[in-house]
């Protein structure tokens, strides 16, 4: 299989150019935390295909249940007939709802997709063109999520023009701000808030204004949790001015964060919410979730997909959310949390010269490190932002030659961590020795 390996490898030179990989060869099997290369090179995976592969890769009950749903039906089209893992999906999904108001559901391929839906959701329900959406913000690569993605110029460079009528407000993230990373969450969360009270009286009306896009763990952005506080915040502005709150759970929600979805542990009630990547442990699949009060204005016909809400998918995220309950998933993820952050905590303080900031929540992890120049960068740092990669692409390499998979994050200096749910405590640990050694190497 090498030489076949090695023929097939040529045609990576026919793949297009503006897809980019952190790793070479070719990828063959995963199984639980692992994946292994067809030159037999087998690694730890900390980045779950950037978050996807939740319960690890081909989790035993999940990959049956899409395999037995392909000997029924592959394809019904949703403008065809209903198909019994569709309704199925909303049955299991409706007790784990963050709010029982949401009990209304579309379901897609992407995360992209879905916040197409969902933008265009918004408009269509409030009678409103503007969207305010977040400073560092990823919603993805189609044109409507393009225009509310705030994370890097490299997605939209070249492309304009967006959609109009967004406009950005801050997340409560230090760097964002111009603060010191010890600034206190209450001072970053009234920092924003002011920054939006002042958008709506000087930019987009409220009148004019549809929505609030924010993803409760600001993800491509830097890994950084919104205090409860900020979301509470955003809540009561959306109730006083009838303007929506879309919580984009793509990448935090799904147990990641140790709770079902990242906004639970705040209490706020979304009117929409998009999920995506965990949902199906790696079929393609996505969702709105928001208020039938809200969609019964729809016009049958006006959402829609030819593959949207497959079959295959919809049954392995039945079996996603049966074996969440059954493995006490979001025990896991909170008892393995615990353990990664005081190693992380434990290399910050080793290190405090290198290292800015630890961060996340659940299994959602991140490290920063300081600027180049090196001890006491910190305030270097904040007054000028490093746009780069260099401590953290390279720490993130050399895990990758120790065998683990892992990923960088944003335009700041971030590692991420993303690894299974159901990761054992001894993978973890070992996830987490490969990051220290390679920490030690790389600043030493
Ligand atoms: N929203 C968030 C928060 C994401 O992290 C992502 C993907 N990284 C998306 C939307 C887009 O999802 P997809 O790549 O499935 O289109």
């Amino acid at each position: 299989t090498t030489s076949d390996s090695q023929s097939l490898l040529q045609y990576g030179a026919n793949v297009t150019h503006g897809v980019s990989r952190i790793t070479e060869g070719i990828m063959k099997s995963g199984k639980g935390s692992y994946v292994e290369y067809d030159d037999g090179r087998k690694m730890l995976d900390f980045t779950c295909g950037i978050g996807v592969t939740s319960l690890g890769h081909c989790h035993p009950k999940v990959s049956k249940a899409a395999a037995d749903q392909c000997m029924d039906i592959v394809h019904v089209q949703c403008s065809i007939a209903f198909h019994e893992p569709y309704l199925r999906l909303i049955q299991k999904l409706l007790p784990i709802m963050p709010d029982p108001s949401l009990d209304s559901f579309f379901f897609w391929n992407s995360g992209s997709e879905a916040v197409e839906a969902t933008l265009k959701l918004a408009r269509t329900v409030t009678g409103r063109q503007n969207f305010i959406c977040m400073q560092g913000a990823y919603h993805g690569r189609t044109f409507g999520a393009m225009a509310v993605t705030r994370s890097k110029t490299i997605y939209s460079k070249g492309v304009a023009p967006l959609m109009p009528g967004v406009f950005t407000m801050p997340f409560p993230f230090w760097h964002q701000l111009g603060l010191p990373p010890s600034t206190p969450e209450s001072t970053l969360v009234a920092q924003s808030l002011y920054q939006l009270e002042l958008l709506l009286a000087q930019q987009t009306a409220p009148s004019d204004t549809a929505a609030i896009i924010v993803e409760p763990v600001l993800g491509e952005g830097g890994y950084v949790p919104a205090p409860a506080a900020f979301l509470k915040g955003l809540r009561e502005v959306c109730d006083k001015h009838g303007i929506l709150l879309i919580a984009d759970e793509v990448q935090c929600g799904f147990a990641r964060t140790g709770t079902f979805f990242a906004i639970e542990e705040s209490g706020v009630r979304p009117d929409i919410m998009v999920i995506a990547k965990g949902l199906a442990n790696g079929f393609p699949l996505s969702g709105v979730i928001s208020r039938k009060e809200l969609t019964d204005k729809l016009q049958p016909g006006s959402f829609g997909g030819t593959y949207a809400g497959n079959a295959v998918s919809c049954a392995a995220a039945c079996a996603v959310v049966d074996a969440m309950h059954a493995e006490d998933i979001l025990l896991n993820v909170r008892a393995r949390s615990a353990e990664l952050l005081a190693s992380l905590h434990g290399l910050k303080a080793a290190y405090p010269g290198h290292i800015l900031d630890v961060r996340g929540r659940g299994l959602m992890l991140a490290v920063e490190f300081a600027t180049p120049a090196g001890p006491g960068a910190a305030h270097d740092a904040v007054a000028s932002p490093q746009v780069g990669k260099t401590l953290a692409a390279r720490v993130a390499k050399r895990c990758i030659e120790k065998g683990m998979l892992i990923l960088t994050t944003s335009v700041y200096e971030v590692v991420r961590f993303i690894p299974p749910l159901n990761i054992s405590a001894a993978d973890l640990k070992k996830g987490a020795e490969i990051f220290k050694e390679a920490v030690e190497e790389v600043v030493r």
